[in-house]
C-alpha cells in the first residue's frame, strides 16, 4: 500500500476508472476537470450516445471491482444486423459461442457511475470546472483554470487523461519526447435518434448493432435502455455524398430516401436533428512518446486516440487502467520505469488497433457488401472450430480474447486475411473447399496460441 498522492488530469472514461485503480492501491488521488459535474446533469444535452463494450472493458471493470455495477447498463448485440438497400435484412452473429456477443452501454451513466464511486466509495477528490489552459514543457509547470483561481500544478507523477484533444499533449507539438501527430479521417459523423415505439419498446431488433452499409459511407444504430437507438451517420465531410452536400433540409431529405429508404420512417425527428446536432470530426493520435521523464504520462485518448469503427478505444483506454496499475505493482515509487514499462507494453498494442480500427470502416461501411465477405466469415468460424488454439477470427481476438494482445491480433489476422482470400478464391460455398487441405495450410502457417 501507498500512502502517496498522485493527479490525473481528466475523469472521463479513462480518468475516472484509473482514480478508482490506484486510490484501491492506496494513493491519495485527485482529479481535474474540465466540465461540471455529470451527476448535476440530465443525460447529456437530452441525448442517449451509447458505446460497444467488450471483453477488454469488462476485464477491467472486473479488476476494479465495479462491474456489477455496470452490469444493468449493458444491453447484448449479438451480431450486425445488416440493412442492404432492397430492404432485406441480414443478422450476421459476432462470435460462434454463447458468450462472444458485445454491449450497448450509455457513456454518460458509465461515467457517472465511474465518478460516483470513485468519489464516494474511494475518496478521490474530484475538482469540477478546473481546466488545463497550457502546458509549458521546459518548466513542466501545468497552468490551470477554474471560476474562483487560475494557479499552476508542477508536473511531477501527472497523469494525463484529457482525451483525444488534449491540451498537454498539443503543447508538444514537434518537440521531444511526445512529438504528437494527428490524422485527421476526410470523414465526419453525425449522431441521431431512432425513438422508441410508443409503448417503449424498440423499433428494429434490440439484440444487434445495426449497420446500413453503403460503400462510402453507412448508418449504425446502437440501442439504449429506454426503447430507442443512438444512430450514427459516417460519411465523407468533402466532395460527393458528403455532409458538405448536405446543407438543405431538401438535401437532407433526398439523400435518406435515395439511400436509407428503411430507416427514414423511424426518423421522426430526422431534419432538426440533423441540423441541431453536431458533426463530429475523427482522427487517430500517434505519439513517439507518452511520458515527460516521470513528469507526466499519457494514458487513454490523450496518448492514442483512434478512430471508432473496431469499437476499442473505451476499451483500450480501460485496459491502459489495468496495464498501468501492473506496472506500479512492479517497479512501486520509480515513476521513471513505470511510465517507461507501460509505454513499452501498450506501444505496440496501440498502432495495431489504430490500424485494425481503420481497417474495419472499411469492412463495415463496403466489405460486408462484397459477395465472398460472407464465406470467408464462415470459413473462419469453420476453421475455429477445428483449430480453436491456432485460428481465431481477427474480429473475435479483438473483442473476446482480452488476453491476447492487439499487436498479436494484427499481426495473426495479417496472416489469415491472406488465407482465407486463398482458400475461398475459388469457392461460391463452403462445400466447396477443400477443408482438409485448409486445416493443414493454417496449421503450418499459424503457431498455436
Ligand atoms: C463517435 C464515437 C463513437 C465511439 N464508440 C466507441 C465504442 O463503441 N467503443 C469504444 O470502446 N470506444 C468508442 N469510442 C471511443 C471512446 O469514446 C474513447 O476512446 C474514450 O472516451 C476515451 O476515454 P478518455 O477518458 O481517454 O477520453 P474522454 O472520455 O474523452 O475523457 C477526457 C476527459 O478529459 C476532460 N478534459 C478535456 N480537456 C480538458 C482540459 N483541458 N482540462 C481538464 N479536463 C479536460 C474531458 O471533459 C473529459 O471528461 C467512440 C468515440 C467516438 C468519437
Amino acid at each position: 500500500m501507498s500512502s502517496a498522492s498522485i493527479k490525473i488530469l481528466g475523469s472521463g472514461l479513462c480518468g475516472s476508472l484509473l482514480s478508482i485503480i490506484l486510490a484501491k492501491r492506496g494513493y491519495a488521488v485527485e482529479i481535474y476537470e474540465s466540465r461540471s459535474d455529470p451527476r448535476k446533469l440530465s443525460q447529456a444535452a437530452g441525448r442517449s450516445i451509447n458505446l460497444a463494450m467488450s471483453s477488454r472493458g469488462i476485464n477491467a471493470l472486473k479488476y476494479a471491482g465495479i462491474f456489477d455495477q455496470i452490469k444493468p447498463l449493458l444491453i447484448p448485440m449479438t451480431g450486425r444486423m445488416l440493412h442492404f438497400k432492397n430492404g432485406d435484412k441480414e443478422l450476421q452473429p459476432y462470435g460462434q459461442k454463447e458468450d462472444e456477443v458485445i454491449y450497448s452501454v450509455s457513456r454518460f451513466n458509465l461515467n457517472q457511475i465511474l465518478i460516483e464511486t470513485a468519489e464516494k466509495k474511494y475518496h478521490v477528490d474530484i475538482n469540477f470546472e478546473h481546466s488545463v489552459k497550457s502546458y509549458d514543457p521546459e518548466n513542466a509547470k501545468i497552468q490551470m483554470h477554474s471560476p474562483k483561481k487560475e494557479f499552476f500544478l508542477e508536473a511531477q507523477k501527472i497523469l494525463v487523461a484529457d482525451g483525444a484533444g488534449s491540451v498537454i499533449r498539443k503543447s508538444f507539438n514537434d518537440r521531444a519526447p511526445i512529438m504528437p501527430s494527428e490524422s485527421i479521417l476526410p470523414h465526419s459523423y453525425k449522431e441521431l435518434t431512432i425513438p422508441a415505439n410508443d409503448d417503449g419498446s424498440f423499433q428494429l431488433e434490440k439484440n444487434a448493432l445495426h449497420v446500413w452499409p453503403r460503400g462510402q459511407f453507412m448508418l449504425i444504430a446502437l440501442p439504449n435502455p429506454a426503447g430507442d437507438f443512438t444512430l450514427t451517420l459516417f460519411m465523407p465531410t468533402m466532395g460527393k455524398d458528403s455532409f458538405a452536400e448536405l446543407s438543405t433540409d431538401a438535401a437532407v431529405t433526398d439523400f435518406f430516401d435515395r439511400h436509407f429508404a428503411s430507416a427514414v420512417p423511424l426518423l421522426p425527428n430526422l431534419i432538426h436533428e440533423f441540423k441541431n446536432n453536431p458533426t463530429g470530426i475523427l482522427g487517430t493520435v500517434r505519439c513517439r512518446h507518452w511520458h515527460q521523464d516521470d513528469k507526466l504520462l499519457l494514458i487513454g485518448d490523450a496518448a492514442h486516440a483512434l478512430v471508432p469503427f473496431h469499437a476499442q478505444g473505451m476499451n483500450f483506454a480501460f485496459d491502459d487502467c489495468v496495464e498501468l496499475d501492473k506496472v506500479i505493482g512492479q517497479h512501486e515509487h520509480n515513476w521513471l520505469e513505470i511510465f517507461q514499462n507501460f509505454e513499452a507494453n501498450q506501444f505496440d498494442n496501440a498502432t495495431a488497433i489504430q490500424e485494425m480500427a481503420l481497417d474495419n470502416y472499411i469492412e463495415m461501411r463496403d466489405g460486408v457488401l462484397d459477395p465472398k465477405f460472407a464465406l470467408r466469415k464462415e470459413l473462419s468460424f469453420e476453421l475455429e472450430k477445428r483449430l480453436p488454439n491456432q485460428f481465431i477470427p481477427r474480429y473475435s481476438m479483438v473483442m473476446f480474447h482480452e488476453k491476447i494482445p492487439y499487436a498479436v491480433s494484427y499481426q495473426r489476422g495479417e496472416i489469415q486475411k491472406k488465407l482465407l482470400a486463398e482458400l475461398t478464391m475459388d469457392a461460391e460455398k463452403l462445400e466447396e473447399i477443400d477443408l482438409n487441405y485448409a486445416e493443414k495450410v493454417v496449421a503450418t502457417k499459424l503457431a498455436p496460441l
